[in-house]
């Protein structure tokens, strides 16, 4: 006995999400993967210039951040406490190595996590990525006249 599933025809395609996070942390397109994502440091391109896919619309906010504190707390900590077990280092020591190799560390990852973020975003169909448009923003209310 043959069981049929049916689906709603306007149920759209899953999307590869490994390829999607791997063509963001790279740098590109999360549809095509070959276009730039960010016209900046932490810019994405309004659009991908290859194929076309608006990007305008993604809302990283505070992920890239809270991923890159988490992948950087883990490196430095676990370095602090090697080096505390194994190795003798003067405070001074510490102090110039640790802060700097933070910094440097959360300087390197935060453009590649913020495009594996935005990868993910666009193969979940999240903020506009599944060419439903989002709810427009909520806009601050007109100014009322306060009685006097
Ligand atoms: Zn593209």
């Amino acid at each position: 006995m043959a069981i049929q599933i049916h689906t709603s025809a306007r149920t759209p395609p899953e999307r590869d999400w490994r390829m999607a996070i791997g063509n963001g942390l790279r740098g590109r397109c999360p549809h095509c993967g070959q276009g730039k994502l960010f016209k900046g440091f932490l810019k994405p391109v309004d659009a991908c210039a290859v194929c076309g896919e608006p990007m305008h619309h993604q809302r990283s906010d505070d992920l890239p951040p809270y991923v890159v504190i988490t992948i950087v707390g883990h490196i430095i900590v676990g370095g602090i406490l090697l080096a505390e077990k194994y190795a003798d280092w003067s405070m001074g020591m510490h102090m110039a190595i640790w802060p700097a190799l933070t910094v440097i560390l959360s300087l390197l990852l935060m453009q590649p996590v913020k495009g594996g973020v935005i990868g993910l975003q666009w193969a979940m169909r999240m903020h506009g990525f599944g060419g439903v448009p989002d709810l427009p923003e909520r806009q601050p209310l007109p100014p009322t006249v306060r009685p006097s």
